[in-house]
């Protein structure tokens, strides 16, 4: 049997719904299928997967390899998985892992209750049952611009008429939001925000904008879908309240979390915290998809938070995603220089890249295409915009290489500018 890889940014923009796709006509696909948004992001994995080349990779949102702990996972996976590992596991998640976030919350701004966790596979599920549960289509989703397709395309996919909000330095620009609400006629039925180093743009949201949306939510009766899998990994400056911190118990605060970013994404644990009025509904949304979280996962990951190693874990990463920021800063001032500006992150994993001058006409699509041919890859800025803003912007990854190999990347990515900047000038 072959399969067919994706092997051009084209195979991954355009795998969008069926429209155009020979299928059409042929099954008797339901219209649901239409309106399916893929992932750019995540398809940039297949896509590179097929590649034979060295390519330094700035793309996907991945830890450090080196740092999965992964002889620690292997040890606690010879200790802890027994039968009951390998059997059904309760919806909502295993009872040790749900007491665990509890315990561990117990001591931060942000406790929580059993009754308010639903452990999920990953953050994406959380994400999927927010707008399983709140948007019908035609409904309005206001989301940040850019933003992470993924959450938006779930939105879509469901149905949403999606708005745009700019993101500046400090976040969603919630001016812009009335402004752009007022403009539609239409409430917001979700606002969905990553309010933390946002994933693409690495801004952080401030204290009076996250009260000012919370007084909004409150107005509009709209839900705060606070989608935050970066917040913990903070290596600069100073911590900013959440929402949850905010407005303790507030049934329009739907907090999204994953495991992905601190511990492993393939282990595909993370949890949803809301009002425990909506636990029984998340269930039953939950069980229409999988039935339960990987439960061998969910084991390993109980075992490791129990046995303390987290916070120390936690501090390690800070440190060395700090230096693999700052290497990524220098290495961009000493080959890209003036041609490109920077967004400037507190902590998360993303640089938010806009050509500027003469450079800023060279299409972010195009430069993907020659970069990968030179060796690097990163997410350019129309997929991370549902409307395909930002031409001439991309995303880079800093977490995921060492700074030798991001230097390496940096380079590899001025020469394909300057030969992306050869083309237009021609
Ligand atoms: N939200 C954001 C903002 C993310 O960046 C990611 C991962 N890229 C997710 C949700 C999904 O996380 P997970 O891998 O746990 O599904």
């Amino acid at each position: 049997m072959t399969i067919t890889p994706i092997t051009t940014l084209g195979d991954l923009t355009t795998r969008r719904g069926t429209a155009g796709d020979p299928l059409r006509g042929r099954l008797p696909l339901a219209r649901r299928a239409d309106g399916l948004v893929g992932s750019v992001i995540d398809s940039s994995t297949s896509l590179l997967a097929a590649q034979t080349h060295d390519i330094v990779r700035f793309a996907m949102g991945a830890p450090a390899a080196e740092s999965v702990p992964a002889e620690q996972f292997r040890r606690i996976a010879a200790e802890v998985l027994d039968h009951d590992s390998f059997t059904y596991g309760a919806t909502e998640g295993e009872p040790g892992l749900i007491e665990t976030v509890v315990e561990h919350h117990s001591t931060t701004p942000e406790p929580t209750h059993p009754d308010r966790l639903v452990i999920t596979s990953g953050g994406m599920q959380g994400l999927d049952l927010a707008f399983k549960l709140f948007v019908d289509p035609g409904d309005l989703v206001a989301v940040e611009s850019p933003t992470y397709t993924n959450g938006s395309g779930t939105a879509l996919s469901y149905g949403a008429d999606v708005l745009e909000v700019p993101v500046d330095r400090d976040g969603m620009d919630v001016d812009a939001l009335e402004d752009l609400v007022a403009s539609t006629g239409r409430l917001p039925r979700v606002i969905y925000t990553i309010p933390t180093f946002q994933n693409p743009s690495g801004t952080t949201l401030s204290e009076p904008r996250r009260r000012r949306l919370l007084n909004l939510a409150h107005h509009w009766g709209s839900v705060i879908l606070d989608d935050d899998p970066y917040g913990s990994l903070r290596f600069a400056g100073t911590r900013v309240p959440g929402f949850r911190e905010l407005s303790p118990d507030d049934p329009l605060v739907f907090s999204v979390r994953t495991f992905s970013k601190v511990l492993a994404p393939g282990l595909r644990v993370g949890w949803v915290d809301a009002d425990p009025r909506l636990r029984h509904l998340l269930i039953a949304g939950k069980q229409a998809m999988d039935t339960c979280t990987n439960v061998p996962g969910q084991h390993i990951v109980e075992r490791f938070v129990r046995q303390g190693g987290y916070d120390d874990h936690l501090a390690r990463l800070r440190v060395e995603y700090r230096r693999r920021k700052e290497a990524m800063d220098a290495a961009i001032a000493r080959h890209l220089g003036p041609r490109v500006r920077t967004t400037d992150p507190e902590g998360g994993f993303f640089l938010w890249v806009t050509l500027q001058g003469e450079d800023a006409r060279v299409s972010a699509s195009r430069l993907f295409e020659i970069a990968l041919a030179e060796g690097v890859a990163f997410i350019p800025g129309p997929a991370l915009s549902p409307a395909g803003r930002f031409g001439d912007a991309f995303r880079l990854c800093f977490a995921s290489t060492t700074p030798e190999r991001t230097e390496i990347g940096v380079q590899r990515l001025a020469r394909a500018l300057d030969i992306a900047r050869a083309e237009v000038d021609r």
